[in-house]
């Protein structure tokens, strides 16, 4: 294999337990140079637990951890955190109080006085911070320490960086000016990261590659557009925004339902199977009142609702609607101003290209 092939880390097969309880459960990955790949998920399915086992702070029961190719763990050897070159920062990511900016990201650097300090101005400079080397942490703000500590951890220059939730603890604005900075640098430097969340539109924001986990799985792994666009199943397509399901039944490969069939090919008779769709990819048919399928569009036969509440969210709209086939409840978002009285009577389209078809869990 070519060296440039080599992942800067690699996790194969890691399974750990407490107790009886799995809270690993076989996840395998390969992180290569310069890029960010985030563990996704739900509280409790393990993304912390795999990253102290990649940091070394904690030893897997099964599985290997290899670093630039090098096995770092496994059933025979454990390499200590501080030998791995990989650099840490965490939600708590305490600042040594006694000492000052300069000091705290110098605190692991090698070199000459004057090498380090070098890479400190840079690195001062890289996250906006000139002219802070002399203050104490307890001076500065929470975004401003946060820059702080990710200047230390870059500063070594460590081929991986685990981040466990490095942005929770700051308020939204601050939050997304923070991720941004980060996200430069680190790609800079050509850190590899792996980024530990449980926000989907941070890891859209932030990741080259999404691992998405369910009960210690990577359940699936991809560019933040094809697991938006391409959910394994409904839970999948749940995580990253609201959803609105339509029921069939399939025969002869068909699903009949009131926005018109869908295609469910290979599917047995009888199966019953859920229609899967984003309120932003649901239709208001405003022109054809119901008049049936729109020949020219993707978007199927109309189904007939009334509107039970619409709410103005700032960049867009959410629009309520009781269906009229079955009284089920489906969310549309239209951007901009659209608030409809309740009781307006409104058509619906479903955008063929944009529907999931999952068996009924
Ligand atoms: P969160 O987003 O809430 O931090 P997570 O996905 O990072 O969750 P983990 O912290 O990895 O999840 O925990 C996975 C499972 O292992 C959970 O059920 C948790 O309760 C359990 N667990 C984690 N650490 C320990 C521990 N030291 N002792 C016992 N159980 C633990």
């Amino acid at each position: 294999m070519a060296a440039q092939d080599t992942p800067r880390l690699e996790l194969q097969n890691i399974c750990h337990s407490f107790g009886s309880d799995a809270a690993v459960d076989g996840v395998s990955l390969r992180l290569h140079s310069g890029e960010v790949i985030c563990l996704l998920g739900p509280s409790g399915c393990g993304k912390s637990t795999t990253l102290r086992i990649a940091a070394g702070v904690e030893c897997q029961d099964t599985g290997a951890v290899l670093v630039d190719g090098k096995v770092v763990s496994d059933q025979t050897c454990h390499m200590p955190p501080e030998n791995r070159s990989i650099g840490l920062m965490f939600q708590d990511f305490a600042l040594f109080p006694h000492l000052d900016v300069g000091a705290n990201i110098a605190f692991g650097l090698s070199g000459s006085r004057a090498e380090k300090k070098a890479r400190v101005l840079t690195l001062l400079d890289r996250v906006e911070l000139s002219g802070y080397a002399h203050k104490y942490p307890h001076e500065l703000s929470g975004g401003e320490q946060q820059r702080v500590a990710l200047a230390r951890a870059v500063a070594p220059r460590p081929r991986v960086l685990l981040m466990d939730e490095p942005f929770s603890g700051l308020d939204d604005r601050l939050r997304d000016d923070v991720r941004d900075a980060t996200l430069e640098l680190l790609k800079d430097e050509g850190t590899a990261v792996l980024l530990v969340t449980h926000e989907p539109e941070e890891a859209m924001r932030m990741a080259d590659q999404i691992a998405l986990m369910r009960a210690g799985r990577i359940v699936q792994q991809g560019a933040p557009y094809n697991i938006y666009n391409a959910p394994k199943d409904r839970e999948a397509a749940a995580f990253f925004s609201d959803i609105n399901v339509v029921s069939g039944v399939v025969k002869n490969a068909l699903t009949e339902t009131p926005f018109g069939q869908f295609l469910v090919p290979g599917a047995v008779d009888g199966t019953e199977v859920e229609i899967i769709i984003r309120p932003q990819h649901l239709r208001l048919d405003f022109d054809r009142h119901g008049k049936g399928p729109n020949p020219t569009t993707q978007e199927g036969t109309p189904a007939k609702g009334v509107v039970a509440r619409a709410r103005y969210l700032g960049n867009h709209s959410l629009v309520e609607f009781e269906m009229a086939y079955d009284g089920s409840r489906l969310q549309v978002t239209v951007p901009g101003v659209f608030l409809p009285e309740s009781g307006r009577v409104l058509w619906l389209s479903m955008r063929r290209d944009r529907c999931f078809v999952f068996p009924k869990t």
